[in-house]
């Protein structure tokens, strides 16, 4: 058995090696992750000094009652750090003003049973605190976990339960015990049973957030790379992975595809007579309505500047010109509006279908393009389809 000053030491030297550790790798994670991480960081900062400062007071090196009311104080707002920490993550919002009070109440309440002297009732009212902000962060990592690494957060959550179980225990502990705990530092079962899976269980934990941290980082470099940063729907490189996996699922059903190219009319007129801010704006709010328009089976991507296309699997010529005819007039009535002034726009497309072999993107893709190259001269704000079926190519 490790006595509990050796524990205590362990679980604080422990704590600032992990924060240094997170601090350091904390820059090479974007913003989002990188704020996360600094707060967990600070946070097992914070908890190691509260076990830091238990220890230099049981060694005479500083005075008791301040090293005991600031260890806690230290402790809990640590935990509710780490809780911010898991809340960034997810994007989620929490009360800086809640969180400020709870660590001013645990100063005060410590405090003030320093000032009554109570041992016993010091311990039983710390624990019960760290008991409450450890569920708090078991709370916000098993809440809606997010699917990717939904395991992970589990585990995680369920580990964090325990340590806030044993708090709950140890807050109990006058119910039980024959001499209860009156000192940080009590050497009885109770008191190794928590520091021991307090330092076990926030080792495992620490492991598991890294892990958490890993799979929000490849979660967020996969957003990155496969979907268009103005309009957020995929961009043309997913999309033609797709496309391709969708065609080769045809060629084997032999199912008709559709292919829609489409193209907004006369956009460089909305950047010249609006300014690009707003035709930013109407790009990404064009994008939402004709997403809105599809279905969830198709494929809708960025081609490039503003042009967009959709891949209709399983679906034959006369339902994508259909489809291509409702793209079109959701767009022609939309109410664009940017401040005061209201945007005009319309678009453009081109469809083309493939019913029988080569299930090939790139000629599906040239004869939509060339439908849209007939739309737009043919006055635009309007939809052209192609004779193509997939039979092999013919020249005009
Ligand atoms: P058409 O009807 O023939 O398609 O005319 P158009 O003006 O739409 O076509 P053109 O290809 O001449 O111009 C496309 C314009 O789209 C030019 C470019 O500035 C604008 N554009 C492309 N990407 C973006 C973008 O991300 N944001 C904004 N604001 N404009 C963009
Ligand atoms: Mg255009
Ligand atoms: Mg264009």
């Amino acid at each position: 058995m490790i006595d509990i000053f050796t524990l205590l030491t362990i679980i604080a030297l422990v704590c600032y090696g992990k924060a240094g550790v997170i601090f350091l790798i904390a820059s090479q994670y974007p913003p989002r992750l990188m704020r996360a991480m600094r707060c967990w960081a600070l946070g097992v900062l914070m908890m190691g000094t509260d076990f830091g400062l238990l220890v230099l007071s049981d060694l005479g090196l500083i005075p008791e009652s301040p090293a005991l009311g600031s260890a806690v104080t230290l402790g809990v707002g640590g935990a509710l750090l780490v809780f911010v920490a898991v809340q960034e993550i997810q994007e989620r919002s929490y009360s800086k003003t809640a969180l400020t009070v709870s660590v001013l109440l645990t100063a005060a309440m410590n405090a003030y049973v320093l000032y009554l002297g109570s041992a016993e009732l010091r311990i039983v009212i710390n624990s019960a605190l760290s008991s409450m902000v450890t569920f708090l962060i078991a709370f916000a990592l098993l809440r809606s976990a997010p699917q990717s690494g939904r395991s992970i957060y589990r585990v995680t959550g369920t580990l964090t339960v325990v340590v806030g179980l044993v708090w709950g225990i140890r807050s109990a502990n006058p119910l039980f015990l024959h001499h209860p705990i009156l000192s940080p530092l009590s050497d009885n079962w109770l008191q190794q049973v928590t520091f021991t899976v307090l330092l076990v269980g926030t080792g495992i934990m620490s492991l598991c957030f890294g892990l958490i941290f890993a799979e929000e980082l490849n979660a967020e470099l996969h957003q990155l790379a496969s979907f268009d940063a103005l309009t957020r729907i995929y961009n043309r490189r997913v999309f033609e992975d797709l496309a391709g996996e969708e065609l080769a699922r045809a060629r084997i059903k032999r199912e008709p595809v559709s292919l829609l190219m489409i193209d907004i009319d006369h956009f460089k007129q909305v950047n010249d007579r609006f300014g690009h801010v707003a035709g930013d704006v109407a790009l990404h709010r064009i994008a939402e309505i004709m997403a809105g328009c599809l279905r969830r089976m198709d494929l809708f991507c960025r081609y490039g500047g503003e042009e967009f296309c959709a891949l209709l699997p399983a679906t034959p010529r006369e339902e994508a010109t259909a489809i291509a005819e409702r793209l079109r007039v959701a767009a022609m009535e939309t109410r664009l509006r940017y401040g005061e002034t209201e945007i005009p726009l319309t678009v453009s497309v081109g469809v083309a279908c493939i019913d029988q072999p080569p299930f090939d993107l790139t000629a599906i893709k040239q004869h939509a393009d060339r439908a849209l190259y007939t739309a737009k001269h043919t006055g635009r704000n309007r939809v052209a389809v192609a004779g193509y079926s997939g039979s092999p190519v013919r020249d005009p």
